[in-house]
Protein backbone atom coordinates (compact mmCIF):
# COMPACT_ATOMS: atom_id res chain seq x y z
CA UNK A 1 0.00 0.00 0.00
CA UNK A 2 1.13 3.57 -0.39
CA UNK A 3 1.95 5.90 2.37
CA UNK A 4 -0.76 8.04 3.30
CA UNK A 5 0.69 11.64 4.34
CA UNK A 6 -0.84 14.86 4.38
CA UNK A 7 0.71 17.79 3.46
CA UNK A 8 2.58 19.64 5.89
CA UNK A 9 2.43 23.16 4.78
CA UNK A 10 -1.69 23.04 3.95
CA UNK A 11 -2.89 19.52 5.52
CA UNK A 12 -4.32 18.34 2.79
CA UNK A 13 -4.19 14.99 0.95
CA UNK A 14 -0.55 13.63 -0.78
CA UNK A 15 -0.85 11.85 -3.40
CA UNK A 16 2.49 10.25 -5.18
CA UNK A 17 2.57 10.24 -8.55
CA UNK A 18 5.47 9.68 -10.58
CA UNK A 19 7.76 9.89 -7.70
CA UNK A 20 6.03 12.94 -6.38
CA UNK A 21 3.93 13.79 -3.60
CA UNK A 22 1.86 16.07 -4.42
CA UNK A 23 -1.60 18.30 -2.76
CA UNK A 24 -4.44 19.43 -4.00
CA UNK A 25 -2.48 23.04 -3.47
CA UNK A 26 -0.01 22.62 -5.50
CA UNK A 27 2.57 21.74 -2.54
CA UNK A 28 5.62 19.06 -3.95
CA UNK A 29 7.54 16.95 -2.32
CA UNK A 30 9.92 14.53 -4.25
CA UNK A 31 10.25 10.74 -2.83
CA UNK A 32 13.98 10.02 -2.87
CA UNK A 33 16.07 7.42 -4.45
CA UNK A 34 16.21 5.96 -1.46
CA UNK A 35 12.65 5.79 -0.82
CA UNK A 36 11.73 8.22 1.74
CA UNK A 37 10.16 11.38 1.61
CA UNK A 38 11.32 14.78 2.81
CA UNK A 39 7.96 16.54 4.54
CA UNK A 40 9.58 18.88 6.72
CA UNK A 41 9.78 22.17 4.72
CA UNK A 42 12.66 24.35 5.35
CA UNK A 43 10.77 27.25 7.19
CA UNK A 44 9.79 24.21 10.06
CA UNK A 45 13.85 23.83 10.81
CA UNK A 46 15.42 25.19 13.50
CA UNK A 47 18.67 24.29 12.31
CA UNK A 48 20.43 23.14 9.40
CA UNK A 49 20.89 19.38 10.20
CA UNK A 50 17.94 18.82 13.08
CA UNK A 51 18.63 15.43 14.79
CA UNK A 52 21.83 13.26 14.46
CA UNK A 53 24.35 13.67 12.26
CA UNK A 54 25.77 11.08 10.01
CA UNK A 55 28.61 9.81 12.47
CA UNK A 56 26.10 9.18 14.76
CA UNK A 57 23.32 7.32 12.79
CA UNK A 58 26.35 4.95 11.89
CA UNK A 59 27.80 4.46 15.16
CA UNK A 60 23.74 3.83 15.75
CA UNK A 61 23.44 1.41 13.09
CA UNK A 62 26.37 -0.68 14.05
CA UNK A 63 25.21 -0.73 17.85
CA UNK A 64 22.02 -2.10 17.00
CA UNK A 65 22.82 -4.46 14.68
CA UNK A 66 25.07 -6.05 17.25
CA UNK A 67 21.96 -7.34 19.33
CA UNK A 68 22.76 -5.50 22.46
CA UNK A 69 18.96 -3.60 22.55
CA UNK A 70 17.34 -7.10 21.09
CA UNK A 71 15.17 -8.10 23.93
CA UNK A 72 13.89 -4.60 23.63
CA UNK A 73 12.72 -5.29 20.12
CA UNK A 74 11.53 -8.53 20.49
CA UNK A 75 9.07 -7.46 23.79
CA UNK A 76 7.81 -4.70 21.97
CA UNK A 77 6.79 -7.10 19.36
CA UNK A 78 5.07 -9.20 21.72
CA UNK A 79 2.82 -6.05 22.55
CA UNK A 80 2.16 -5.10 19.70
CA UNK A 81 1.02 -8.71 18.47
CA UNK A 82 -1.09 -8.76 21.71
CA UNK A 83 -2.72 -5.75 20.71
CA UNK A 84 -4.02 -7.26 17.25
CA UNK A 85 -2.98 -4.86 14.82
CA UNK A 86 -2.34 -6.47 11.99
CA UNK A 87 -4.12 -5.19 9.42
CA UNK A 88 -3.66 -1.09 11.09
CA UNK A 89 -0.91 0.82 10.70
CA UNK A 90 2.27 2.13 13.84
CA UNK A 91 4.38 4.71 13.70
CA UNK A 92 7.48 4.86 15.03
CA UNK A 93 7.91 8.47 16.31
CA UNK A 94 11.70 9.54 16.54
CA UNK A 95 12.77 5.66 14.70
CA UNK A 96 16.46 6.89 14.03
CA UNK A 97 17.90 4.30 11.86
CA UNK A 98 15.06 2.35 11.46
CA UNK A 99 16.31 -0.92 13.90
CA UNK A 100 12.65 -1.21 15.48
CA UNK A 101 10.61 0.02 12.99
CA UNK A 102 11.86 -2.64 10.48
CA UNK A 103 10.81 -5.31 13.58
CA UNK A 104 7.14 -3.73 13.86
CA UNK A 105 6.44 -5.30 10.59
CA UNK A 106 5.83 -8.56 12.08
CA UNK A 107 2.65 -7.15 13.64
CA UNK A 108 1.41 -4.70 11.29
CA UNK A 109 0.70 -4.18 7.78
CA UNK A 110 1.80 -0.68 7.28
CA UNK A 111 4.80 0.49 8.87
CA UNK A 112 5.52 4.12 9.25
CA UNK A 113 9.04 5.68 10.20
CA UNK A 114 9.17 9.70 11.35
CA UNK A 115 12.51 11.32 12.38
CA UNK A 116 13.85 14.86 11.64
CA UNK A 117 17.30 13.21 11.35
CA UNK A 118 17.37 13.03 7.19
CA UNK A 119 20.99 11.18 7.32
CA UNK A 120 18.80 8.43 9.77
CA UNK A 121 15.86 8.61 7.49
CA UNK A 122 18.13 7.76 4.31
CA UNK A 123 20.01 5.14 6.12
CA UNK A 124 16.69 3.86 7.20
CA UNK A 125 14.60 4.15 3.39
CA UNK A 126 17.84 2.85 2.01
CA UNK A 127 17.86 -0.87 4.32
CA UNK A 128 13.94 -1.17 5.43
CA UNK A 129 12.00 -1.08 2.29
CA UNK A 130 8.76 -2.75 3.67
CA UNK A 131 8.32 0.74 5.80
CA UNK A 132 7.44 3.95 5.09
CA UNK A 133 10.06 6.93 6.15
CA UNK A 134 10.00 10.23 6.10
CA UNK A 135 11.52 13.26 7.56
CA UNK A 136 9.18 15.21 9.83
CA UNK A 137 8.93 16.91 13.47
CA UNK A 138 7.60 15.07 15.55
CA UNK A 139 5.19 17.82 17.03
CA UNK A 140 3.52 18.19 13.25
CA UNK A 141 3.34 14.68 12.18
CA UNK A 142 2.49 14.34 8.16
CA UNK A 143 -0.70 12.17 9.02
CA UNK A 144 -4.53 12.74 9.17
CA UNK A 145 -6.11 13.03 12.55
CA UNK A 146 -7.40 9.99 13.45
CA UNK A 147 -5.24 7.70 11.07
CA UNK A 148 -3.01 5.37 13.34
CA UNK A 149 -3.72 2.86 15.12
CA UNK A 150 -0.76 2.94 17.34
CA UNK A 151 2.16 5.31 18.16
CA UNK A 152 5.27 3.68 19.59
CA UNK A 153 7.86 6.12 21.22
CA UNK A 154 11.32 4.75 21.96
CA UNK A 155 14.05 7.09 23.71
CA UNK A 156 12.31 9.83 21.55
CA UNK A 157 10.39 13.61 22.55
CA UNK A 158 6.79 12.40 23.53
CA UNK A 159 4.03 14.78 22.90
CA UNK A 160 0.42 13.53 23.95
CA UNK A 161 -1.34 16.16 21.92
CA UNK A 162 -0.06 15.46 18.15
CA UNK A 163 0.03 11.68 18.69
CA UNK A 164 -3.43 12.01 20.74
CA UNK A 165 -4.87 13.90 16.96
CA UNK A 166 -3.31 11.18 14.63
CA UNK A 167 -4.60 8.09 16.62
CA UNK A 168 -7.52 6.13 16.28
CA UNK A 169 -10.65 5.49 19.05
CA UNK A 170 -9.17 3.23 21.47
CA UNK A 171 -5.58 3.47 19.27
CA UNK A 172 -2.41 2.98 21.63
CA UNK A 173 0.81 4.73 22.55
CA UNK A 174 3.85 2.79 23.34
CA UNK A 175 6.54 4.51 25.31
CA UNK A 176 9.89 3.74 26.34
CA UNK A 177 12.10 5.74 28.83
CA UNK A 178 15.35 5.00 30.53
CA UNK A 179 14.92 2.93 34.37
CA UNK A 180 16.95 4.07 36.64
CA UNK A 181 20.30 1.68 36.11
CA UNK A 182 20.06 2.53 32.83
CA UNK A 183 23.61 2.25 31.32
CA UNK A 184 25.46 3.09 35.07
CA UNK A 185 28.51 1.66 34.34
CA UNK A 186 29.00 3.63 31.47
CA UNK A 187 27.43 6.45 33.11
CA UNK A 188 29.85 6.33 36.39
CA UNK A 189 32.68 6.15 33.51
CA UNK A 190 32.15 9.60 32.79
CA UNK A 191 30.88 11.40 36.00
CA UNK A 192 32.42 10.58 39.53
CA UNK A 193 29.16 10.77 40.88
CA UNK A 194 26.95 9.05 38.22
CA UNK A 195 22.84 10.26 38.80
CA UNK A 196 20.19 7.51 38.67
CA UNK A 197 18.19 7.91 36.03
CA UNK A 198 14.43 9.61 36.50
CA UNK A 199 12.34 7.82 36.37
CA UNK A 200 9.04 10.12 35.93
CA UNK A 201 6.84 9.40 33.79
CA UNK A 202 6.49 12.06 31.32
CA UNK A 203 2.83 13.12 31.65
CA UNK A 204 0.69 11.82 29.20
CA UNK A 205 -3.21 13.37 31.03
CA UNK A 206 -5.16 12.49 27.63
CA UNK A 207 -4.75 8.65 27.60
CA UNK A 208 -5.05 5.93 30.01
CA UNK A 209 -1.97 3.90 31.58
CA UNK A 210 -3.13 0.30 30.81
CA UNK A 211 0.68 -1.25 31.59
CA UNK A 212 3.83 -0.56 32.82
CA UNK A 213 6.72 -2.99 32.25
CA UNK A 214 10.40 -2.87 33.10
CA UNK A 215 12.70 -4.79 30.95
CA UNK A 216 16.02 -5.08 32.61
CA UNK A 217 19.24 -7.09 31.73
CA UNK A 218 23.06 -6.85 31.09
CA UNK A 219 25.03 -6.40 28.33
CA UNK A 220 28.47 -7.13 27.66
CA UNK A 221 29.73 -4.91 25.24
CA UNK A 222 32.71 -7.29 23.32
CA UNK A 223 34.77 -4.34 22.01
CA UNK A 224 35.73 -1.07 23.38
CA UNK A 225 34.09 -0.08 19.81
CA UNK A 226 30.78 -1.11 20.65
CA UNK A 227 31.42 1.00 24.21
CA UNK A 228 31.89 4.47 22.07
CA UNK A 229 28.87 3.50 19.68
CA UNK A 230 26.83 3.34 22.37
CA UNK A 231 28.22 6.00 24.43
CA UNK A 232 27.60 8.13 21.09
CA UNK A 233 23.78 7.32 21.81
CA UNK A 234 23.51 8.93 25.37
CA UNK A 235 22.77 12.28 26.02
CA UNK A 236 26.02 12.25 28.17
CA UNK A 237 28.26 11.45 25.43
CA UNK A 238 29.46 15.16 25.14
CA UNK A 239 30.96 15.21 28.61
CA UNK A 240 33.49 13.07 27.82
CA UNK A 241 36.86 14.43 27.81
CA UNK A 242 39.67 12.99 25.65
CA UNK A 243 40.83 10.72 28.50
CA UNK A 244 38.05 8.51 29.03
CA UNK A 245 37.42 8.19 25.43
CA UNK A 246 40.59 6.95 24.81
CA UNK A 247 39.72 4.53 27.82
CA UNK A 248 36.61 3.39 26.59
CA UNK A 249 37.89 2.60 23.33
CA UNK A 250 40.44 0.09 24.83
CA UNK A 251 37.13 -2.05 26.97
CA UNK A 252 36.44 -4.61 26.51
CA UNK A 253 33.98 -7.59 28.06
CA UNK A 254 32.67 -4.15 29.38
CA UNK A 255 29.33 -5.58 31.76
CA UNK A 256 26.51 -2.65 31.59
CA UNK A 257 23.06 -2.93 32.18
CA UNK A 258 20.04 -2.43 30.44
CA UNK A 259 17.38 -0.97 31.62
CA UNK A 260 13.90 -0.21 30.24
CA UNK A 261 10.13 1.15 31.11
CA UNK A 262 7.58 0.38 28.56
CA UNK A 263 4.31 2.05 28.88
CA UNK A 264 1.21 1.37 27.11
CA UNK A 265 -1.19 3.99 26.83
CA UNK A 266 -5.00 4.01 25.61
CA UNK A 267 -6.46 6.66 23.78
CA UNK A 268 -10.12 7.17 24.92
CA UNK A 269 -13.05 8.21 22.79
ZN1 LIG B 1 -0.22 21.55 0.58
Amino acid sequence: MNAQYRCPICQSRLVLREKIYRCDLGHCFDKAKEGYVNLLPVQFKHSKQPGDNKAMVNARREFLTQGYYQPLADKLVLILDKLALKKGSILDAGCGEGFYTDQFKQSCHTVYGVDIAKEAIKKAAKKYKHCHFSVATLSQLPFDDHSINAVVSIYAPILPIEFDRILTTNGYLITVTPGKNHLLSLKQKIYQHALLHDEDKVPVDNMVLLEQQQLTYKMILKTGNDVLNLLSMTPFAFKADENVTQQLSQQSDFACQADFIIRIYKKTA
